[in-house]
This record gives C-alpha cells, structure tokens and sequence, in this order.
C-alpha cells in the first residue's frame, strides 16, 4: 500500500496569535482521504493552535525538541512537552537547526530518539548545500545524514524524511525533477536496509515548494508530500499545495 501523503507546514519564526486564523481554511479545505495535513507553528503558538484545530483534520507539530525528557535546559521543550499540548510530529534537524545551533547527526538521532519514545513522529531533514551539490557530493552526503541521524527503532510509524536541499529553502530554486527523483530514490533504498518497513517511510521533498510546482514535484516517484516554509503562511498558497497531493 502507497504511503499515506502529507503536507507539513514549517511556520519557522513566523506568525503570532492573530495568525492562527489562517488555520480556518485549511481546516475548511479538508483534505482527501489518504492525506495529512500538519502545521508547524513557533512554540509559543502550539497550545493556542492545538484549542484552535481541536481534534479535526490537521494535525499539530513541534519545530525541535530535547534529547532529554525533562531538566535544566534554558530556552528547550521536550518532546513530552510537546505531545502533551497536542503535538503529533516534530521536525528536526531542519538546516537552519543544523547551521545556526551547531546540531550534528548524532544530536539529531538522539531528538529523534526521544520524540519516538513520547509518542511522536519525528520529521528528520537531510540535504546537500550548494557547494556539496557542485562537488558531486549530494547522493554521499545524504545517505551520512541518513544513518547518522535516524536513530535505532525507527519505523514507518514514528519517522518521516524530508529531503530538503539547504539551496532550494527560501530562494525559490528547485532541483530538476531528475534531481529530485534520484535522492529520493537513494533514501528509498537505504531506508530498506535500515528500517524493517523502510518502503512505508514518507518521504517529503522541501525546499520552494509553492502552488505552480506542487503537482509536478508530487508526480515524481518516492514522493510522499512535502515540508513547505514560506507557501505555508497563506491559507491559499497551503490549500493549494494540498489539494496538489
Ligand atoms: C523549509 O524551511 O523547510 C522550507 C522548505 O522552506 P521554503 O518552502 O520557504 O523553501
């Protein structure tokens, strides 16, 4: 059976209370069976979003969390934090973790570690920089992100992939979808020797992901949805991206 589809939304350091609003639509614009829908607002907005999205069709996410379930860490939430306002995922190891707070594949695997253990499903983000891209160095890099960032007892149920190449986030460049196809055709077969049930792992593409290439970016083999930035802040542009899927 295909993996089921989903579009997640990274606000990032975006949005504030009167935001929230934009979740009505999408909550309107239901999406098809067979598909998911995930937001990803700042921490600060996570409980005002959960009592806005109650318990209908999109789901809640965290944009980080601890490797520890709880103490003395200034500033972090733990994934138990997270499940507990209503979180179903959390995203880690997004490139702007990896470069403006220092974190390592293994501090990832460990976040993802915990994230399973409370209950959630960790979104792993791997990809190539500019600079890796043009040496030659995509399909290596990605597949050490992979087995340094997915931790033990990852399944299909408690882990999700998104390739996102750290040159296409923001600037509305995209990979061909040659480019695309062939990445996500790598971590479809390293996933297979690592994960018992590897061929259900969701793989989502991000990076520039907006309603005019949605659809061609979906049609590419091994691709399971998206991880959307910028396109996520309007209802319009997500629900277009969404009814793409
Ligand atoms: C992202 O930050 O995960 C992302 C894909 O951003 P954008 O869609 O804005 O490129």
């Amino acid at each position: 059976m295909a993996p089921r589809k989903l579009a997640a939304g990274n606000w990032k350091m975006n949005g504030d209370l009167a935001a929230l609003a934009e979740i009505d639509a999408l909550i309107a614009a239901h999406p098809a069976p067979g598909c998911e829908v995930l937001v990803c607002p700042p921490a600060v907005l996570l409980h005002p979003m959960k009592r806005r999205i109650g318990g209908g069709p999109v789901a809640l996410g965290g944009q980080d969390c601890h490797a520890k379930p709880s103490g003395a860490h200034t500033g972090d939430i733990a994934a138990g934090q997270l499940k507990d306002v209503g979180a179903a995922y959390v995203i880690l190891g997004h490139s702007e973790r990896r470069a403006d707070h220092g974190e390592t594949d293994a501090a990832v695997a460990a976040k993802a570690a915990a994230a399973c253990a409370a209950g959630l499903t960790a979104i792993i983000c791997v990809g190539e920089t500019e600079a890796q891209r043009d040496a030659g160095e995509t399909l290596d890099v990605i597949a050490a992100q992979m087995d340094g960032s997915i931790p033990g007892g990852a399944t299909a149920a408690n882990t999700v992939i998104a390739y996102e190449p750290v040159w296409a986030i923001g600037t509305g460049r995209t990979p061909t979808n040659d480019q695309i196809a062939e990445v996500h055709a790598l971590m479809r077969e390293r996933l297979a020797g690592k994960i018992g049930d590897g061929a259900a792992v969701r793989l989502l593409y991000g990076g520039s992901v907006k309603p005019g290439n949605a659809a061609e970016i979906f049609a590419i083999p091994h691709v399971d949805g998206a991880l959307v930035g910028g396109a996520s802040l309007k209802a319009a542009d997500f629900g277009a991206i969404i009814a793409a899927l």
